[in-house]
């Protein structure tokens, strides 16, 4: 059969372009399809806007804290119409490298919506054109629990162009999205509320980081109800009214401007036409194998969409794993062990491998736990009140580290260090015999008994 492209990838985010890009260098003709912006989520509505308004956020604090060094009090308020253009200035920055970067490297870019007709077929806009092998890698979007009135809510996607920064925001959600948003718009200075239907937040992580992080957010002032569920949401007078459960009881809290629902996400396969090319689903995504092959071995499919690991570098490193085994003569699969991840609270959070509780599920006894609590020397002076806590966990027949976690300052930065010595394997006494910088936080990885 003639066709048009060696590779066809449907989606222009961080799968989808990266892996276009590496296999078009391998000598593939390779078409792309997206018809929003593109970068996907993390450019647009993802990663590096909420970054930006992370550091927007951390000003007040560090404020505060110069005048235990000394500096006078600073009197400082936020110019929110500024901090949307210029997060969005660099968004569109963004935008534009990207297509330069398909550009330059000979991807044909069609921005128009594409669906399956066939399992070598795709309609893109009004063309039909016929590809040898297809990528999927159309990312996910944010999902609304079913509760009557949650239409007055936003979603993530949506804090980005508020016209204005709300007075009080409530949160609906404990993950990823929903912690960092409530920091965020805490740092800012809007009055946060957050309802989560857990004890703690961040389900999944370590209890230690759950813990840590909560508490964190309490003394910051961020109000949370913890095992209660939403039940009611009107829109009245005087604003957004929720109505909440907890166990038997109920309670009603007015909030002035918006509620956000950040209680997941779910991959974008509606209307692919994905049963006309055989591409099944499982559990409401896109189901691969290691090799990132779905049902259909020349259908491929990566990042959200197949809800692995979602998290930007998976989805390029299942790309790129995927475009050296098939067009570059190099095969290789993406390791989806001890991937390192950061939450962008405050305080920060990072972690990389098995928590205390997956240890023990998996090595029962065998499990040492070293961890560490402690005032960082800068808010000694600073008058801050927030510790930094690291952990080890660790095998105890082999000294094999099998875990690494931390709350406080910086933590992103320091476990991507920690997670090249996990991932190569490091034993307790490698950590040991490293040498440590003084000061750092950091050097408490390598000095903990
Ligand atoms: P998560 O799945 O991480 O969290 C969803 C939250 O909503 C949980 O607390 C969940 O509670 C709660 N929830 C779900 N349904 C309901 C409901 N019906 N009523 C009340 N609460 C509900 O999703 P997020 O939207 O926070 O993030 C999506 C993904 O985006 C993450 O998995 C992550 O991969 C990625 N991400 C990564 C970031 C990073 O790396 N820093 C930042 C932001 C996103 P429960 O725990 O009980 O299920």
């Amino acid at each position: 059969m003639n066709y048009d492209f060696d590779l066809f990838v449907i989606g222009g985010g961080s799968g989808g372009i990266s892996t276009a890009r590496r296999a078009a260098e391998y000598g593939a003709k390779v078409g792309l399809a997206e018809m929003g912006r593109l970068g996907g989520t993390c450019v647009n509505v993802g990663c590096i806007p909420k970054k930006l308004m992370v550091y927007a956020a951390s000003f007040p604090s560090i404020f505060k804290e110069s005048e235990g060094y000394g500096w006078s009090p600073v009197n400082s308020s936020l110019n929110w119409s500024h901090l949307v253009t210029v997060v969005n200035q660099e968004v569109t920055r963004l935008n534009g490298i990207y297509l330069k970067m398909i550009d330059n490297s000979k991807v044909t870019l069609f921005r128009e919506k594409a669906r399956f007709l066939d399992e070598h077929t795709v309609e893109v806009g009004s063309s039909q054109i016929k590809a040898e092998r297809i990528l999927i890698a159309v990312g996910g979007h944010p999902v609304r629990p079913d509760i009557p009135g949650i239409e007055h809510t936003v979603v993530s996607d949506d804090l980005f162009t508020l016209p204005e920064q709300p007075k009080r925001i409530v949160i609906l959600g404990g993950g990823y999205i929903g912690v960092e948003f409530a920091c965020i718009f805490n740092g800012l200075g809007t009055e946060v509320t957050q309802i989560i239907r857990q004890e703690k937040i961040l389900r999944g992580f370590d209890e230690d980081i759950r813990t840590e992080i909560q508490e964190g957010m309490g003394r910051s002032g961020i109000r949370m109800f913890t095992s209660t569920c939403p039940t009611l949401i009107e829109k009245t007078d005087d604003g957004l009214k929720l109505t909440m459960a907890k166990g038997e009881t109920s309670e009603i809290i007015v909030a002035d401007a918006i509620g956000l629902a950040a209680t997941g996400r779910i991959p974008n396969i509606a209307n692919l036409g994905l049963e006309l090319a055989g591409v099944e689903i499982k559990n409401g995504a896109i189901a691969v194998n290691a090799e990132s092959q779905t049902t259909q071995p020349h259908i491929y499919a990566v990042g959200d969409c197949t809800n692995r690991i979602n998290l930007t570098p998976v989805a390029i490193g299942e790309g790129r794993a995927l475009a050296d085994t098939v067009f570059g003569g190099k095969p290789r699969l993406m390791s989806h062990q001890n991937v390192p991840s950061a939450v962008f609270t405050q305080p920060e959070a990072a972690t990389v491998g098995l928590t205390e509780a997956q240890a023990r599920e998996e090595y029962g006894d065998d499990v040492k736990i070293y961890r560490a609590k402690f005032r960082p020397l800068y808010h000694t002076v600073s008058g801050g009140e927030d510790k930094t806590m690291m952990k080890l966990v660790v095998q105890q027949s082999t000294t094999k580290v099998l875990g690494a976690h931390m709350v406080g300052e910086h933590a992103a930065e320091i476990i991507q260090g920690v997670a090249i010595a996990i991932k190569m394997g490091a034993l307790k006494a490698d950590f040991d015999a490293t040498v440590g910088i003084h000061p750092s936080a950091a050097e408490e990885f390598v000095t903990m008994r």
